[in-house]
């Protein structure tokens, strides 16, 4: 188990990739992203999770540019995640977009860059750009975002690399044991998205008796859950109080018998959309 914020877990290609980052879905570009970012990297976070579609990679990279200066760390010692978006997929477009995302974030490389969206008859192609990419050294890992058991089944049977990370929506409400079981067993690294359910977890009674048990925090309960499930997590706050909450999580663990508890509560109930029937 991982006992510190910038504990790794190895990837299937061999990059160590933090176990906890930050989420900066629906942070505005500018000064909001600028100072989460910071704020983050400041209180011993390594890993950051854009898209381009979100609208922030420049903030996201003067953050980063600010951060080096300042605190005197290295790019290297940063794991930074973009996202190819749906109207971007395809090969040549693909490869265009990798190159614009470079351009926003001030970067030579990024870290991982997933496909964002499993959009029905592009993937493939899209795959092969990112495939490309990844053989002329240009990024240190490749992955993908929403995929079910049955993209990832339809994706590998042409490609020539496998995803190392699969990054979905999974929270109590939604546990995704299948996928979870599938990944694990295929050594693809699974990714939560809005881990704490976009904030709507945050109430729950039997979270917050466990919560309170543990003298800790819904969102400390939730995020640590992920960990012993062996899933990256990547938790989104603009304050930096919660920025320091949320990383507050290795230093206690929760017993067999909570983690069931947790796992009982899901619902398959999806916060966001559902990646067999999206129109985006
Ligand atoms: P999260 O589940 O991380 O929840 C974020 C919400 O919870 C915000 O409203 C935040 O408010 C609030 N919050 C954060 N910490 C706490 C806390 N300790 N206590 C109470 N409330 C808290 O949602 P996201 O959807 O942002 O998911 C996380 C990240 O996952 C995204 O930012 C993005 O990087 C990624 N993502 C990827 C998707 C994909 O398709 N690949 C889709 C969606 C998200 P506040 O900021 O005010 O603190």
């Amino acid at each position: 188990m991982p006992t510190h914020l910038q504990d790794t877990t190895t990837l299937h290609n061999g990059v160590k990739m933090p176990w906890l980052g930050l989420g900066v879905y629906k942070v505005q570009e500018g000064e909001e992203v600028v100072s989460s970012v910071k704020a983050a990297i400041r209180n011993g976070y390594r890993s950051i999770d854009t898209a381009a579609v979100y609208g922030n990679e420049e903030g996201v990279g003067q953050a980063i540019r600010e951060s080096i200066a300042e605190l005197g760390i290295k790019r290297e010692d940063l794991f930074v995640t973009s996202k190819l978006w749906n109207a971007d997929q395809g090969f040549d477009t693909a490869l265009q977009a990798y190159e614009v995302s470079l351009k926003k974030l001030g970067l030579d490389y990024l870290d991982l860059y997933l496909i964002h969206w499993p959009v029905k008859g592009k993937y493939k192609e899209s795959w092969k750009a990112l495939e490309s990419i990844y053989k002329e050294g240009k990024v240190r890992a490749i992955g993908v975002s929403n995929f079910q058991i049955h993209h990832l089944d339809d994706l590998m049977q042409d490609a020539e690399l496998k995803p190392v990370v699969n990054q979905v929506e999974f929270h109590p409400l939604l546990t995704q044991k299948e996928l979870l079981d599938y990944c694990k067993r295929a050594e693809i690294q699974l990714e939560a998205w809005s881990p704490l359910a976009q904030g709507q977890i945050i109430d729950n009674e039997l979270l917050r008796g466990i919560a309170a048990k543990y003298g800790k925090s819904v969102a400390q309960i939730v995020l640590r859950w992920d960990l012993q499930h062996g899933v990256v997590t990547i938790p989104k706050s603009v304050k930096e109080q919660r920025i320091v909450e949320n990383a507050d999580v290795f230093d206690f663990e929760l017993s067999d018998d909570d983690m069931s508890a947790i796992d009982a509560l899901n619902e398959n109930r999806r916060i966001g959309p559902d990646p067999d029937h999206f129109n985006f």
